[in-house]
């Protein structure tokens, strides 16, 4: 049984994106088809669009959703129809040496399954029947997907799905940026630029963690206000061509335990490290153009020990990760109500993607 539903489709570079109706084919083997209920538009979405991401249009865009379950493959024994699920955008194969060792994050196999199944076959097509891409995955801005059970992570059904959805990425990444990669500790001082889905996360991490200084940088100053909520103690407003490192120094008592780039900016990841003192660690979770480079002082590495990391989706595992995130959501400890701005219907997606481009949104958020 095909399933009938619109999806938001990247067609052509540095277009707006587009509104299609989609033809999503029954599970295969050790796949289930989600109903979709919610999608947050990310930052890494638009970056595809307009190639920082090279992934091959015509793409079914989204992967920061959540939805029920409407169809099981053969063999798939974990899930049920009815069940929530989040989706998650890193195949894990399970069995290679960093999923096996707790990374599954830099599964060897990813790239066999970024824009279709594993096995390099395709469960989508356009009204033509022509194939269609999906983003990392998932592509799950669409009323239905079909996708590996490695790519969904089952769910509490007392969560609202639409809040849910932010765990696929937004708050994942930044918080376990914070939990996970950089493993901040109490009285921590912490820097983090750009204050977006991915940006607050990271703040609101910082929080929870216990560090005292958190600084938001950004450039959108209405973006400082949403980084207050989310435990901000400070805040920088950044104008173009504006060096931050001094006053970061000093809002920091001589440099931050650590900084956190949310923005995909070579030149910004180095103003990261800077702004980072002795024995910090600058964390890099922007995901700018191949072509960025990083620049950095060599001997201060040395002489001040400092620490110059990426961050893959928050360096999580999802199975661990998602239930913790909606745990202290639950507890009432993680802000997920406060993170959606807006809610689009799919036809406003192009809207949707307009206003984050503009810096409108904390998150805006797809609802099927
Ligand atoms: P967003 O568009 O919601 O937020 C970006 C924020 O950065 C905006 O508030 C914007 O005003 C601000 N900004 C832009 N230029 C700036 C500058 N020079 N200095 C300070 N602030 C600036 O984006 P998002 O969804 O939060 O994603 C942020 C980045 O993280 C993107 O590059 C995205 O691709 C990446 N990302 C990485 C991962 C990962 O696994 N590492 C996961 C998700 C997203
Ligand atoms: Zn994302
Ligand atoms: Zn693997």
């Amino acid at each position: 049984m095909a399933h009938k539903g619109k999806a938001v489709l990247f067609r052509e570079l540095n277009k707006p994106v587009v509104v299609e109706e989609i033809l999503v084919d029954s599970p295969k083997r050790g796949e289930v088809t989600v109903k979709m209920a919610a999608c947050g538009v990310c930052h890494s979405d638009l970056s595809a669009v307009n190639g920082t991401i090279p992934l091959p249009p015509p793409l079914v865009l989204g992967h920061e959703a959540a939805g029920e379950i409407v169809e099981v493959g053969e063999g798939v024994t974990e899930f049920a129809v009815g069940d929530h699920v989040v989706s998650n955008f890193i195949y894990m194969c399970g069995t290679c040496r960093f999923c096996a060792g707790g990374r599954p994050v830099l599964c060897v196999e990813q790239g066999k399954a970024l824009v279709t199944p594993r096995e390099g076959t395709t469960r989508t097509h356009d009204s033509a029947g022509k194939p269609l891409g999906i983003f990392s995955g998932c592509g799950v801005m669409a009323e239905y997907a079909t996708v590996s059970m490695a790519n969904v992570v089952k769910i509490d059904k007392a969560i609202p799905l639409d809040r849910a959805a932010l765990v696929g990425c937004a708050v994942t990444t930044g918080v376990g940026a914070v939990f996970n990669t950089a493993r901040v500790e109490p009285g921590s001082s912490v820097v983090v630029f750009g204050c977006g889905g991915v940006g607050l996360n990271t703040i609101q991490g910082a929080a929870i963690a216990g560090a005292q200084i958190i600084v938001a940088v950004d450039t959108v100053e209405s973006k400082l206000v949403y980084a207050k909520t989310f435990g901000a103690t400070h805040t920088l407003l950044l104008k173009p061509g504006e060096d931050p490192v001094k006053e970061l120094k000093k809002m920091t008592g001589g440099g931050a335990d650590y900084a956190f780039e949310c923005v995909g900016n070579g030149e910004l990841s180095g103003t990261a490290y800077k702004a980072i003192g002795r024995g910090g660690k600058a964390v890099i979770v922007g995901v700018a153009r191949g072509s960025e480079m990083i620049s950095v002082k060599q001997p201060s590495m040395v002489f001040e020990e400092k620490t110059l990391q990426g961050s893959m989706f928050g360096s999580c595992v999802p199975r661990v990760d998602f239930p913790r995130m909606l745990g202290l959501y639950m507890a009432g400890r993680l802000k997920l109500d406060e993170l959606i701005t807006r809610r689009y219907s799919i036809d406003e997606a192009p809207q949707a993607f307009a206003d984050m481009q503009s810096g409108k949104n904390a998150r805006g958020v797809i609802v099927f």
